[in-house]
C-alpha cells in the first residue's frame, strides 16, 4: 500500500494541468493515467488551434506530451494503469489499480473525461476496428480511396470528416438534423472540401458486413425514406458523455449524468474529493476550460491539505499541553 497526498485519476488536459500544480505544490501527485487512454481524447486529435500559446498551431499527442513532461518536471509521478476500485472514505481514500497497486490518498482529483457515444445498433459493436471506428486519426489510413461515412453534426464530426478526405475516395457526413452543431470555422473548411458530401436530416438505420463493413442503410428523419450507402468505413463522432462509473454510487450526479461539484469550485459531496474537465462539464468542454479546472481541483486539494495538516499540528500541539499540564497531577 502506498500512502500518498493527493492522487490524480486521469492524464487529460484537465489531469495533468491538476498534477503540474499539485507538483509544484510539493504534493508529490501520483497521476493514474490509464494503459491505453493515456493523454485523453487530444490523443486522438491532429490540428489544435485554439489552445492559447501555440500561434502555429499543435499536434494534439505532442500538446499532452508536453503537459506530462511538465508534471513529470515537478515531481509527478505518472502511472500507466487503471483504476479499477476507488472507496472514498475522508482521510484516507483507497484505490486499487488494474495491475494490482494499491494506493490511499488523502485528496483525490477526478479527471476521468468523457467516453465516445455509440449509435446503439446492431453489428456496431461487432464490427469495431473492422469499419466501424471512433478515432480518425488512429484509423484514418486503412481507408484509403474507399468512401467512408461520418455521423454527427458537431465539430469533432466535421474535424474528423475533413480529415478523413486525405485519405478518402469520399466522405459522406451524416447528420440528423439541417444545422450543424459545428462552429462556423469548422463547417466553412468543411464546406469548402471538395471530397466531402452532406447528408443532412439523416440517420444510420442499419450497419451492414459479417467480417468487415460493407455498406450503411441510411434513413431521413424528415420522410423515414431509406437508402443504402456502400461504405467501408464508418466514423462515429456524436459526442461523449462523462466518465463515472468508479465513483457513481459514491457520490451524487447531476440529472445529465454529470458529477456535480459545489457552484465554481471543484469540491464533490466527499471531503478530500475533487473533479475537473470534462466529467464535470456539459457546457465548455474545451482543452484550455479542462486545464483551467484542473488548476482550480489542485488549488482546492492543496488548500485542503493545508487544512488538514494544520488542524494536525493543532491538535498535536493541544494533546502536548494537555501531557504537560496533566503530568504533575499524575506524578
Ligand atoms: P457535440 O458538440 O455534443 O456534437 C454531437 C453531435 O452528434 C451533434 O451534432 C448531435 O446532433 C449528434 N448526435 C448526438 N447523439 C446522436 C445520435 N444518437 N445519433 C446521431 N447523431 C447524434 O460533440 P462533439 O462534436 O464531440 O464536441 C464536443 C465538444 O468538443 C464541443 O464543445 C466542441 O466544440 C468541442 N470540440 C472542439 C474542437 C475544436 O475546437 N478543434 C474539435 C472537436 C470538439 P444534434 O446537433 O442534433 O444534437
Amino acid at each position: 500500500m502506498t500512502e500518498t497526498q493527493l492522487v490524480i485519476i486521469g492524464s487529460g488536459p484537465a489531469g495533468y494541468t491538476a498534477a503540474v500544480y499539485a507538483a509544484r505544490a510539493n504534493l508529490n501527485p501520483v497521476v493514474i493515467a490509464g494503459s491505453v487512454t493515456a493523454g485523453g481524447e487530444l490523443m486522438n486529435t491532429t490540428d489544435v488551434e485554439n489552445f492559447p500559446g501555440f500561434p502555429e498551431g499543435v499536434q494534439g499527442p505532442e500538446l499532452m506530451e508536453n503537459m506530462r513532461a511538465q508534471a513529470e518536471r515537478f515531481g509527478a509521478e505518472v502511472v500507466y494503469d487503471d483504476v479499477e476500485t476507488l472507496t472514498l472514505e475522508p482521510g484516507a481514500h483507497q484505490i486499487v489499480t488494474a495491475l494490482g497497486a494499491r494506493y490511499t490518498a488523502k485528496a483525490v482529483i477526478l479527471a476521468t473525461g468523457s467516453a465516445y457515444r455509440e449509435l446503439n445498433l446492431p453489428n456496431e459493436k461487432k464490427l469495431s476496428g473492422h469499419g466501424v471506428s471512433w478515432c480518425a486519426t488512429c484509423d484514418g489510413f486503412f481507408f484509403r480511396d474507399q468512401h467512408i461515412a461520418v455521423v454527427g453534426g458537431g465539430d469533432s464530426a466535421l474535424e474528423e470528416a475533413t480529415f478523413l478526405t486525405r485519405f478518402a475516395s469520399k466522405v459522406t457526413l451524416i447528420h440528423r438534423r439541417q444545422e450543424l452543431r459545428a462552429s462556423q470555422a469548422m463547417q466553412d473548411r468543411a464546406k469548402a472540401d471538395e471530397k466531402l458530401e452532406f447528408l443532412l436530416d439523416s440517420e444510420v438505420a442499419e450497419i451492414h458486413g459479417d467480417e468487415s463493413l460493407t455498406g450503411i442503410t441510411v434513413r431521413s428523419t424528415v420522410t423515414g425514406e431509406t437508402s443504402e450507402l456502400p461504405v467501408t468505413g464508418l466514423f462515429v463522432a456524436i459526442g461523449s458523455d462523462p466518465r463515472t462509473s468508479l465513483f457513481a454510487d459514491q457520490l451524487p450526479l447531476r440529472a445529465d449524468g454529470y458529477l456535480e461539484v459545489d457552484g465554481r469550485s471543484s469540491k464533490t459531496a466527499v471531503d478530500g474529493v475533487f473533479a475537473a474537465g470534462d466529467v464535470i462539464d456539459s457546457v465548455y468542454r474545451q482543452a484550455v476550460t479542462a486545464a483551467g479546472s484542473g488548476c482550480a481541483a489542485a488549488l482546492d486539494a492543496e488548500h485542503y491539505l493545508a487544512g488538514l495538516e494544520s488542524a494536525a499540528k493543532q491538535s498535536q500541539g493541544v494533546d502536548a499541553a494537555a501531557a504537560a499540564t496533566a503530568a504533575p497531577l499524575g506524578s
